[in-house]
């Protein structure tokens, strides 16, 4: 597949990659490792993986083989769902244990669910559902069950699942637990989905409320904790509530996270309060900060802003209709009609 030939720095032949699975290998050297940092260099060689393992003393601490379903795991975190379940489908007849099965289905129904696969979705949710009605209840099985249940607009049946799932996780993740939040997170965000989806507006209202009362001053260090809360500014600007949208806009969890935000979100109740005026400026200031923090990646503004302006391609879980176009385009469309 690749045209450079790798050589293995141990047996000295030519790394043909089919010879194993793990091949071509890369192993590096860091020297002085407990001296000064400035007498530390590091060298990398390609090797075989069957030559290192059989240099090596003792290779009980060697864990590379067996980890399919770590790799499946990281090719669904990054959307490469045909990768994904290409895996997961050799996984699944190998799984030993019902709760295997059970933790693999939940991520074989997201695989099929964005490569739009209902046949094979429905069939994956419906095992996970017979086993869970066997006595094997599986959290992640529950909230595909109740994701599939919003979507088809059957939110009694959704609030149900989730019930089901909020009781399933507090006995399979421990407290305290990065994953709890996850989870956590997860179900709050699919509450105040089906809320809206009732027609529960102030509860929803005061929700948001009571978030920015807590999380305002939060300041997020990875994307994940900011896509967490994607679900508040979706209900905020569903409920248009612009007393809301500017306390988001304002909060330090926005501005420490996306500093442009802050003047999309002003931009936005300045739209909800009919001043068009003056969301045209502040979408203006939020489409030239934009510009200088993509460019400051060393990205092609154009081409970032293009991407965004079209539909996203995910499906998401519990999405909250959004009755304006997207940010960018909104944006686009101030600047025409007042941009002089
Ligand atoms: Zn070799």
């Amino acid at each position: 597949m690749v045209a450079v030939a790798y050589g293995c720095c141990i047996c000295g032949e030519d790394i043909d990659e089919d010879s194993h699975k793990l091949d071509p290998c890369y192993i590096q050297v860091n020297t002085n490792m407990s001296g000064d940092e400035e007498e530390q260099l590091e060298q990398g060689f390609f090797c075989h993986y069957e030559c290192f393992k059989g240099k090596m003393d003792y290779d009980g601490h060697l864990n590379l083989e067996g980890q399919e379903e770590y790799v499946a795991g990281e090719y669904l975190r990054s959307g490469k769902y045909e990768k994904a379940i290409a895996l997961y489908e050799k996984l699944l007849p190998e799984a030993e244990e019902t709760e295997d099965i059970q933790n693999i289905l939940p991520n074989m129904i997201q695989c099929y669910k964005q490569l739009k696969d209902i046949a094979k979705q429905n069939a994956s949710l419906e095992r996970g559902l017979e086993l869970c009605s066997q006595g094997h209840e599986s959290a992640g099985i529950y909230y595909e069950a109740a994701a599939a249940a919003y979507a088809s607009g059957d939110f009694q049946l959704a609030k149900d699942y989730i019930k089901k799932y909020k009781k399933s996780y507090e006995i399979e993740i421990p407290e305290d637990s990065e994953e709890r939040i996850e989870y956590v997170a997860e179900e709050f965000g699919a509450n105040l989905a089906l809320r809206l989806a009732l027609d529960k507006d102030e509860s929803v209202r005061s929700a948001c409320s009571e978030w920015l009362d807590h999380m305002s001053d939060f300041v997020p260090t990875s994307l994940d904790e900011v896509e967490r809360y994607d679900v508040i500014d979706a209900s905020i600007q569903y409920l248009r509530d612009a007393d809301l949208m500017y306390r988001l806009a304002e909060s330090t969890f926005i501005r420490s996270a996306t500093p442009s935000l802050e003047f999309g979100y002003r931009g936005l109740a300045e739209l909800m309060r009919g001043n068009d005026e003056k969301a045209y400026q502040e979408f203006l200031n939020y489409k030239r900060i934009f510009r200088e923090q993509v460019e400051n990646h060393g990205e092609d503004f154009e081409k970032v802003w293009e991407d965004l302006k079209s539909n996203p391609q995910e499906i998401k879980d519990f999405a909250i209709p959004d009755n304006d176009p997207p940010l960018a385009v909104l944006v686009d469309q101030y600047i025409d009609k007042f941009g002089k």
